[in-house]
Order: structure tokens, then C-alpha cells, then sequence
């Protein structure tokens, strides 16, 4: 791996998603050799991958590259490296590069897309949750745009202009409002030959409301928004099987589509090697004291997406979104020095900002707390609060650009099929687990 042997501390992390980039960012300069691993050479904002796949956004306003970050101390060093396990007894990991012998070992693994047990949603359905995952989306609907185009059998046209999402969470919500926005306002104007009355978008969930996880108001507008955009909503609806053509579900409704995209949930994406009274079963996390320590082991933490802090407020762990992330690796960076310089361990205590949700142009959903609110307002502090998070000054700047440009003109500047999409085998293949 060709990492300098050192007598400091050597902290090696896992991942560098919101909770891993925070934790390395606060250590750089500290009396530690830092060693970050990544499968890609960049971090992931994915709360915009769904403007990427809808051709908002160009893929590169959203990723920030990884050594930026570890170039500014010679202490630090990143290696591209798929994580395949971890051996405790010997403080070492395995990875596709070789392996290496750590101190402090942190898992910032994040999650992976949850089928729940599902094969035929997994073999044949798209999910999102990599920029490569995010292109073949935006291919895809670009694709089945031109094919519709074309076509001159009535029913595969139909198929072809029919979108089905299935999870309206906040990804599913987010995403079918785009694919609606690309429908009023792109289609007419590109596709002359398409009559964009015949473009549905359906958006099925299988609970009783949009949003979930959010406040009753927040699902209220945020249903009231997507039939403003024209997305057919249908819940207490299940998919029970997608066989690349057909949805069917446990109502009467099955649908005829091309486009059957599942953002219906995660679960944590572990490492293999730790004992297994490390993890909770079934939601894939490991679970970890106040300190995030993971139960069992004293030099291996886990934060962010992949970590399970059983709290009072929080009985079955914090939400898997980007604040307890950034909140875990801030912390953590504490809690590092203070072990290494022998001080006592300080408690994580998460601050929750509250959520939000954007449906489309002009439209979003915000809880603060006491505060619920909708609409214009909601959808400024949405872009607010996503260029502030947006990691580095240029996809900040290039976003922002972007989102005036869409907004003046209507427009969806990104709709290029620059690469096609092969089917699902490569989609599989660029899944985080799979790779
Ligand atoms: C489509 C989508 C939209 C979202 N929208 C929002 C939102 O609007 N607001 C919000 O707060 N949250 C949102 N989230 C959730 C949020 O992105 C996650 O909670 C957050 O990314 C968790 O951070 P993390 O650091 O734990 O994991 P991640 O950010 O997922 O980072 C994990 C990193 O680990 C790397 N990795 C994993 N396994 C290995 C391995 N074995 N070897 C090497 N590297 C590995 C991955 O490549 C990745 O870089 C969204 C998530 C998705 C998928």
C-alpha cells in the first residue's frame, strides 16, 4: 500500500462519505498518521444525485475529490481501496490493494440499497446510490424518451412513457417531482413528436402518506405539491415483483413501464470480520456506545449511516441522513485525540437541525422543530442549506450557476446521453456491495 511506517498513532477510516470526510478534516493537522480508504476517488453529496439523474446537475458539481483533502498534511494519506474485511485480533484490514495494520480503525461505510429480500426488484428495477448509479437513471429516461419517439406500437409507447418510483421518502418524492418538472417544462419543447399527456409519472408507497418520516404538514403539501406537478400517487401500495416490463403490486394496480425506479429504503453496508454481537441483525448497523465505540472492541468505531446508537431520544438509533454523519466524524475527531493524549472519553449528544424535503421549482417542505412550513420559503432554505453543505467552493459556485440558469430558463441543462446505459447487469456492477 506503500504507507510510511510511523511511530504516531495510526488511525485508518473507512469511507469517505459525510461522516469519514468530517472525522478526517478535524485530524489533519493532529499528532497522527491518517489513512483514508475509499472505493472511489471522490466524496458523494447524495442528497443531489436525484438532479443528477433527472439532468439538473452535471455529476461533477456534486463529487469532491478525496486527496484534496488528505494532500494539505503529510501525515495523511489516501489509498483507492475497496475494504473486503477486517481481522480485530490483529488490528489489520484487507483490502483490494493489500493490507494494512492500523491503531485506531474507523468504519464510515455509509449503507446500501435495501430490496428487502426482493430479486426482482434487484435484478431488474434502478436505484440510486452512486453518481455511476445516478447517470444510468438519467440515460435511461433520456433513452425510453428517444425510443417513445419512435415507436409506432401504442402499448410499448405507453410502457416506454411510463415512470414508476416506488418509496416516497425524501429521495422518491424528490426525484418523481423532477421527472415531472422534466415533463412540463423539457419534453414539450424537445420532443415535439411526443404528446406529454401521455408521460405518466406514478409514485407508489406502502404506508398511508408521502413522506414518512417527516410531519403530518410536511406530507400534506408535499402530497399536494406532486398533484400540482401531475405524479400520480398511490399508497398503502406494495411491489411485489417487476419483471423489467410489468410492476405488480398488492392491489389491483399493476402498471406497464420501462422506467421502475426503487428508492423505498437502506441498510447499513457493514465489513465482514467483526464478531457478530457487533451488529444488529436486521438493520445491518453496528452498534456502538456514546463514544462509538463498536460493542465489543475498543479501537474500532463506526459513525455516520453505518453506526447504531441506541439513545433515549433515539431508541433505535439516529436516522440514517447526513447530519448525525457530520455530527459522529466532528465528534469522533474529539474523542481520538483525547486517547491519544490519555484523557477521558467525551458522550456524543446529537443536535437534530430538523428536515426537509424539496418537490420541485418554487416547492419544498421544512420541519424545524415547533416550525413547519411550505412553498417558496421552504424551497429557498432547501437550496440554502444544500450549497452550504456542498462540499468545495467550485460545485458550490458551479451549482449555483446551474440552479439560476434552470430556474431563469426552465431548463435542464444536463440531459445528455453521453453514456448509454447497458442494462442491468452493469447497473449491479457499479453497486456499492457489488463492486
Ligand atoms: C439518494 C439519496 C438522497 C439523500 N438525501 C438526503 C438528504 O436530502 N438529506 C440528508 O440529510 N441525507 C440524505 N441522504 C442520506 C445521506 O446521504 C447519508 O445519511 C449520508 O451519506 C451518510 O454518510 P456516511 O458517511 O455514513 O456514508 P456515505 O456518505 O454513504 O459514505 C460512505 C463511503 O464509504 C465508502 N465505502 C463503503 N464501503 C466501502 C468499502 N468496503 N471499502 C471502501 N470504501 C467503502 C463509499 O464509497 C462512500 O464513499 C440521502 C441518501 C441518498 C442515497
Amino acid at each position: 500500500m506503500n504507507i510510511p511506517r510511523t511511530d504516531l498513532p495510526r488511525v485508518v477510516i473507512i469511507g469517505g462519505g459525510f461522516a469519514g470526510m468530517a472525522l478526517a478534516r478535524k485530524i489533519l493537522k493532529e499528532d497522527m498518521q491518517m489513512v483514508l480508504l475509499d472505493r472511489h476517488n471522490y466524496h458523494t453529496f447524495q442528497p443531489l444525485l436525484y438532479q443528477v439523474s433527472t439532468s439538473g446537475l452535471e455529476p461533477d458539481s456534486i463529487a469532491y475529490p478525496l486527496r484534496k483533502i488528505t494532500r494539505s498534511s503529510k501525515k495523511c494519506f489516501f489509498r483507492l481501496a475497496e475494504v473486503q474485511s477486517i481481522s480485530a485480533e490483529k488490528n489489520t484490514v484487507h483490502t483490494s490493494i493489500g493490507d494494512l495494520v492500523y491503531d485506531y480503525l474507523v468504519i464510515a461505510t455509509g449503507s446500501k440499497t435495501n430490496f428487502f429480500g426482493n430479486d426482482s426488484i434487484e435484478e431488474h428495477g434502478m436505484w440510486m446510490k452512486t453518481v455511476p448509479q445516478a447517470l444510468n437513471i438519467r440515460s435511461l429516461i433520456l433513452e425510453n424518451l428517444e425510443q417513445a419517439t419512435i415507436t409506432e406500437d401504442p402499448e410499448r409507447r405507453k410502457a416506454l412513457l411510463n415512470f414508476v418510483l416506488a418509496g416516497a421518502g425524501p429521495t422518491g418524492v424528490e426525484l418523481s417531482g423532477a421527472i415531472a418538472e422534466l415533463r412540463n417544462h423539457i419534453v414539450p419543447k424537445d420532443y415535439p413528436d411526443l404528446n406529454p399527456n401521455e408521460m405518466n409519472i406514478h409514485l407508489l408507497e406502502g404506508l398511508d402518506r408521502v413522506l414518512p418520516p417527516m410531519s403530518e404538514h410536511a406530507s400534506k403539501k408535499a402530497h399536494e405539491m406532486l398533484e400540482e406537478l401531475g405524479v400520480k400517487i398511490h399508497l398503502n401500495t406494495m411491489v411485489e415483483n417487476y419483471d423489467g416490463h410489468l410492476v405488480k403490486t398488492n392491489t389491483d394496480l399493476a402498471i406497464k413501464t420501462e422506467t421502475f425506479i426503487w428508492s423505498a429504503g437502506v441498510t447499513g453496508a457493514p465489513v465482514k470480520g467483526l464478531n457478530a454481537s457487533a451488529l444488529v441483525e436486521k438493520a445491518n448497523r453496528y452498534e456502538v456506545n456514546a463514544f462509538n465505540q463498536v460493542n465489543g472492541y475498543e479501537n474500532i468505531f463506526a459513525i455516520g449511516d453505518i453506526a447504531l446508537m441506541k439513545t433515549e431520544e433515539f431508541p433505535k438509533g439516529h436516522p440514517m441522513v447526513a447530519q448525525p454523519a457530520i455530527q459522529q466524524g466532528k465528534h469522533l475527531a474529539k474523542n481520538i485525540k483525547h486517547l491519544i493524549r490519555g484523557e477521558k472519553l467525551e458522550a456524543f449528544d446529537y443536535f437534530d437541525k430538523g428536515t426537509m424535503a424539496t418537490v420541485g421549482r418554487n416547492r419544498a417542505v421544512v420541519d424545524l422543530h415547533k416550525w413547519k412550513f411550505s412553498g417558496f420559503l421552504a424551497w429557498f432554505v432547501w437550496m440554502f442549506v444544500h450549497l452550504w453543505f456542498l462540499v468545495g467552493f467550485r460545485n458550490r459556485t458551479v451549482t449555483f450557476f446551474n440552479w439560476i440558469y434552470n430556474y431563469v430558463n426552465f431548463d435542464k441543462a444536463a440531459r445528455l446521453i453521453i453514456r448509454p446505459f447497458k442494462g442491468q447487469e452493469e447497473n449491479m456492477r457499479m453497486d456499492e456491495e457489488k463492486v
